[in-house]
């Protein structure tokens, strides 16, 4: 018989199984090495212990009411709508293995993988001083923002009723930590106090509240020029922001922080912005950690050892020849996993992967309305209007969702006419 009139089997042939790719996390890093693999020939599981992708950068606005909290979160399943070969999953991972190439979550559920990429990002870090845990609200996801929010509401409700505990510390706010999310907080806090909450409790003296930001170094800003660390005191002092420069915090308690040379500054808030440190999920994995639990990668991002494990975003340390690493920023998240999922890509095709080379966007930081310090490429640096116009435009391209984009346009648009900061609403939490 002539190979031609040999009958066909209707079996069709058997399937390889697609490679299994695990993504923990659904943050900046997650999200973006997600979607570099969706419509690609693997089956991809993202995990993370909320349905939504948070950003961050715009946290500071919902714990000081300009925006609410959907307005900076978008449901992780709707991003994924489109792409049949991205499994949505809702959990906390527990555990990690990367000898049996297994993670459990929570509920029970085992995920095993042929790749993994782990972007389960920061948290937060007390530096040991007493009392930050349990005195101090840190601002690093949602329910945190709205809690902080809450309690600094409740608060001027309290002092309209009872002026007493005013001398107490009731209405003075302290901020440890005079980084970018520190010297934003203060700023908006300064405007909803002065604006706002001085028309709501007209029968209040608001000029009796105050809001102290502490930080450790002689500086504000570290990482930021000169000049920019200069602009953001001047125009923090001008807006009645008191700024204790060289101040490390010795102690919290619920009463007030007491600071090293012995000052005590009573407050019934303390919002603690200073210090993270890697997700703990970190110390799971096998090989060197720097300092602040931060997982030491190889040059393509893989865990050394294992090929088939890329760990991304503010977990890992992407150490240069200086042996500094690579900073906690949004940019270097996305890009991060953007590139694990290009070389797992190019590892299932049989090619070398290649160095993650960072490319920088610059930084910025908004001090308030009409003010913001940008450092861009090329040295190009931005103050006042003009860098607070970049720092909206960048902030608004890199929103994930149109919704959420037009919903913080209208915001920022309605608080820039009316001085308004829409979501003063004391949520149940
Ligand atoms: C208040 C604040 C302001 C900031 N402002 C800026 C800024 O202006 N510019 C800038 O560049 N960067 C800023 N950053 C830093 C930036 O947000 C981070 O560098 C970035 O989010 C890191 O991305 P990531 O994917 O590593 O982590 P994340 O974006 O934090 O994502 C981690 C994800 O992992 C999930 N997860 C964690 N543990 C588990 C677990 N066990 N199981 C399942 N899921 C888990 C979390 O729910 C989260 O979705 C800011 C950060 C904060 C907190």
């Amino acid at each position: 018989m002539s190979p031609a009139l040999r009958p066909v089997s209707s079996a069709a042939p058997p399937q390889r199984p697609r490679p299994r790719v695990v993504v923990v996390g659904s943050g900046f890093a997650g999200l973006n090495a997600a979607l570099a693999l969706a419509g690609a020939p693997v089956d991809v599981t993202l995990v993370d212990r909320d349905n939504y992708h948070g950003f961050w950068p715009l946290l500071y606005q919902v714990a000081t009411a300009g925006l609410g909290p959907d307005d900076i979160a978008h449901p992780v399943r709707a991003i994924f709508a489109g792409h049949q070969n991205v499994t949505v999953r809702l959990g906390i991972v527990t555990q990690v293995d990367v000898e049996q190439h297994r993670v459990e979550l929570d509920h029970g559920e085992v995920l095993l993988y042929d790749y993994l990429v782990l972007a389960v990002g920061s948290s937060t870090s007390d530096f040991g001083i007493p009392g930050v845990r349990e005195h101090a609200f840190p601002l690093k996801t949602l329910p945190e923002a709205v809690h902080l929010r809450n309690h600094i509401l409740t608060a001027f409700e309290h002092a309209d009723s009872d002026r007493s505990a005013i001398p107490e510390g009731l209405l003075t706010i302290v901020l440890a930590g005079g980084g970018p999310t520190g010297v934003e907080m203060a700023g908006a806090l300064s405007e909803l106090i002065g604006t706002n909450l001085a028309l709501d409790f007209r029968h209040l003296d608001v000029t009796a509240a105050r809001v102290v930001l502490v930080e450790a170094t002689d500086r504000l800003l570290g990482g930021f020029s000169e000049r920019s660390q200069q602009e953001a005191l001047s125009t923090l002092r001008n807006k009645g922001v008191e700024v204790l420069l060289g101040a490390p915090l010795a102690k919290v308690t619920a009463d007030g922080v007491t600071l090293a040379d012995g000052t005590d500054i009573a407050a019934r808030t303390v919002v603690w912005t200073a210090g993270v440190r890697a997700n703990p999920l970190a110390s799971l994995l096998p090989g060197e950690k720097r300092r602040n639990g931060t997982v030491v990668v190889e040059p393509d991002l893989s865990l050394p050892g294992h090929p088939e494990v890329f760990v991304v975003g503010d977990v890992a340390a992407v150490v240069g020849g200086d042996d500094r690493a690579l900073p906690q920023l949004a940019q270097v998240a996305i890009q991060g996993g953007r590139h694990a999922a290009g070389s797992i890509l190019r590892h299932l095709a049989g090619r070398p992967t290649r160095a993650f080379r960072y490319r920088d966007h610059g930084i910025m930081a908004t001090i308030g309305r009409q003010s913001a310090v940008a450092e861009l490429p090329g040295g190009l640096k931005l103050r006042g209007t003009l860098g607070w116009l970049a720092w909206l435009a960048v902030h608004l391209v890199f929103l994930v969702g149109f919704r959420n984009r037009l919903v913080v346009l209208v915001n920022w648009a309605w608080n820039y006419v009316t001085w308004d900061r829409a979501s003063r609403v004391i949520l149940d939490d």
